[in-house]
């Protein structure tokens, strides 16, 4: 048997199709990379305290009394069974299974799992599984027996950990013996386990150090693996030729009418760029630049340099708000003469068919050499006649099968991706491995800084009055204000965006349902402050025509105060805007927020942004606002995020779970052991290109890709 095997030809039928009902997997090898969560030890108990309601947990407690009853309302009884962790207690209850008496004696000790349910002030797990340990060991025997870890597994109501061990036991019993797919030297270098003893200490360890030894080992090649695949991956993309596009006057032009100098990084990373063009290899580059950094000035140069000689450029935005925005900015900034050669086009969704017909004509017959747009850019009935440059503005919204989709239409057009969102390091090498990274890191200067204050409700309600009396003021001085809301009606969460950022239950441990624009916009229409104030409320569910007309008449100035949701969140330039306040701020994640709050300042008077929030103090709502309102530092920003945030949201959901997510890799706590298996990949990959030498790690690389299709289709 190896890791190949089918999982029903090892385990049976039976056992097979409860293992995919509760997790998809058909393998052995998909059972062996099922790791426990937590080991456990007879010995010690589960600290019962924190046990969160309603969710599956595996505790390891003792049995403290037993009782059963007759049922009051039905025939049948109740098996009470209260167990402890020495302090704390939960109660078990089982109807009609008097029987279990034989083995819940006081003082006997085991695993017990089941949801955590709320009862008469206390906790209980209803009809929890369990499994005893069994207690006939003394001597020497038992303190061995009371130390050696146990493993915990994420289990499901039906598939409890214990029969997950089980199953892994069987597999393991009968596995034939498994290849490294790291080279023997870097074994030993590193101080790995070999793979078979790791596989077999991460599950079935006799002590601490065993299991600690062997999730290093494997933690070590999930790095090594997809750092290889990375890179390989980037290999072949340079392999491949490209047109070379070489800058000419566009450029020339295009700089010499700049109303300003560009930054010393918007020149750096513009030569970076312009090799990369020049290379005759696809461009693969993510342009990471904090809000209001000029990215747009540097695509525009990477667009006039394709355009130089004829080739095209799609730019792909999330939303249509910021697309139309693009369009126009981009058009302004290249001036009449160069938007003349250019002849930029918009394409979404919401253009009349005639408009429609005539964009597509535009971009099918290579007259238009940039053509902006939204998802609509990805429909098969967009063609290019010379698609040389590909700009995907704000990564995070896209994902890798759209990017692609995208690039289908040429032939090895190049690639610009342009982010606000900070990204740490590891994580750049982790999710964007396969991407060259770029970075301005220094504003335009004259810019003014961007002041941010939490108003924090629950303490000082009063605050609430001076937040309008404040916004008035940046009105009467003939500026704009923002108003975000995190909601469109009360309670009904916007455009699927707000809060999914965050992924911690305690953010809405207050439950208040969230502020609406509708409901915002109308109370403040109604404070005396505002009466004679020009407003607008900007939504994702108005027309497109709605929503553009509103930003339209916020741009012009003549709307004095927008009301919105998260639509204003990328891109949008009003410069005469210097005020924002974020309506319920703590349902918003700390990138979004800093993300939103560089919609305001862009222009020449300072930026002010505050932060509303009815949670109390303490809360990990509060902090992350506070982490927000104490520095402008986006990188910063981004560890603090890190730090606060669950492992599985930092790749987002496109990475997290599913069968090629992480297992024991944590972008955030590994950056060194990420950084030197990419250095050791590199290395290896250098040594023996078509990786001759290590027949398991081609496997493994092969695997990797098999998996990835695998969890493709089964989204499609
Ligand atoms: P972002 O990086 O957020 O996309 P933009 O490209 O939209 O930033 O630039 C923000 C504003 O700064 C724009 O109005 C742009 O014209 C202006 N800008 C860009 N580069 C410079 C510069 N070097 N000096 C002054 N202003 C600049
Ligand atoms: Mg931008």
């Amino acid at each position: 048997m190896t890791e190949r095997t089918a999982l029903k030809d090892v385990v049976g039928d039976r056992s097979a199709k409860t293992i995919q009902r509760a997790f998809g997997y058909t393998l052995v090898s998909d059972l062996l990379e099922h790791f426990p969560r937590r080991y456990a030890t007879r010995g010690e108990l589960t600290s019962l305290q924190g046990t969160p309601l309603g969710e599956p947990v595996s505790i390891v407690a003792e049995v403290v009394s037993v009782s059963e009853r007759p049922m009051r309302q039905r025939r049948g009884s109740l098996l009470e069974v209260a167990i402890t962790d020495g302090t704390g207690l939960i109660t078990l209850t089982f109807f009609n299974q008097a029987w279990r008496k034989k083995d819940l004696h006081p003082g006997v000790r085991g695993i017990f799992a089941g949801k955590v349910g709320a009862f008469r002030g206390g906790k209980q797990l209803t009809h929890p599984d369990y499994e005893l340990f069994s207690g006939d060991i003394s001597g020497e025997e038992s303190e061995k027996w009371a130390n050696t870890p146990i493993p915990l597994y994420p289990a499901t109501s039906t598939l409890a950990s214990w029969q997950i061990a089980r199953a892994i036991g069987i597999v393991l019993e009968q596995l034939e013996p498994l290849d490294d797919p790291v080279p023997d030297s870097i074994v030993a270098s590193e101080g790995l386990l070999d793979k078979n003893t790791a596989v077999r200490y991460i599950h079935q360890p006799e002590s601490t150090e065993q299991w600690q030894q062997a999730r290093d080992t494997l933690r070590f090649h999930e790095a090594f693996v997809l750092q290889l695949a990375l890179l390989q991956q980037r290999q072949e993309a340079l392999s491949v030729g490209s047109t070379v596009r070489s800058p000419g006057h566009l450029v020339t032009q295009f700089d010499e009418h700049l109303p300003f100098t560009l930054t010393d990084d918007q020149v750096h990373v513009g030569k970076e760029i312009s090799a990369d063009l020049e290379s005759g290899h696809p461009m693969h580059r993510l342009v990471h630049g904090e809000v209001g950094s000029g990215k747009t000035v540097v695509a525009i140069r990477a667009l006039l340099q394709v355009a130089q000689s004829g080739g095209q450029t799609a730019l792909l935005a999330p939303t249509e708000v910021l697309a139309t925005q693009h369009f126009r900015s981009i058009h302004h900034t290249l001036g009449p003469d160069l938007a003349g050669k250019v002849r930029p086009v918009l394409l979404t969704g919401s253009l009349t068919t005639a408009e429609k017909k005539k964009a597509l004509l535009m971009a099918a017959s290579g007259q238009s050499l940039l053509v902006v747009g939204t998802h609509a850019l990805l429909s098969d009935t967009v063609q290019f006649a010379d698609l040389g440059l590909v700009v995907i503005d704000e990564q995070h919204r896209f994902g890798v099968e759209q990017r692609d989709q995208l690039r289908q239409k040429g032939s090895h057009p190049h690639l610009l991706v342009l982010t606000a969102t900070p990204i740490p390091r590891t994580v750049a090498m982790t999710v964007f491995g396969d991407l060259d990274v770029s970075t301005i890191s220094n504003v335009p200067s004259g810019r003014h800084p961007i002041t941010t204050h939490v108003v924090a409700l629950d303490d000082t309600p009063d605050w609430y009055g001076r937040v309008w009396a404040r916004a008035k003021e940046e009105i009467g001085q003939g500026r704009q204000v923002f108003v975000v809301c995190p909601a469109i009606e009360p309670g009904e969460v916007a455009d699927g965006v707000v809060g999914q950022e965050s992924g911690d239950e305690e953010s809405t441990d207050t439950q208040l349902p969230a502020i609406g624009v509708t409901g915002m916009h109308t109370e403040i229409t109604q404070m005396p402050e505002f009466s004679g104030v020009t407003t607008a409320i900007v939504h994702g569910k108005l027309p497109a025509e709605e929503k553009d007309l509103a930003m339209t008449r916020f741009a012009s100035g003549e709307v004095s105060m927008l009301v919105a949701t998260t639509v204003i969140e990328v891109g949008v330039d009003v410069p005469n805007a210097t005020m924002m306040v974020v309506m319920d701020a703590d349902r918003f994640g700390i990138s979004q927020l800093h993300q939103l709050r560089g919609r305001v300042g862009r222009g020449s008077h300072p930026g002010l942004c505050l932060l509303v929030s009815r949670q109390p103090q303490d809360t990990l709502a509060r902090q992350r606002l506070d982490a927000v309102a104490s520095t402008t530092d986006g990188f910063e920003l981004s560890h603090i995020d890190l730090e606060l945030r669950h492992e599985g949201d930092v790749l987002g959901v496109r990475q997290s779970g599913g069968r090629s997510g992480l297992r024991l890799l944590r972008v955030r706590k590994d950056h060194e052991l990420i950084e030197k298996a990419r250095s050791v990949a590199k290395a290896t990959l250098d040594a023996s290109p078509d990786l001759a030498d290590v027949p398991a790690l081609r496997q493994a690389l092969d695997r990797r890709l098999e998996d990835r299709e695998r969890e493709f289709l089964s989204k499609s």
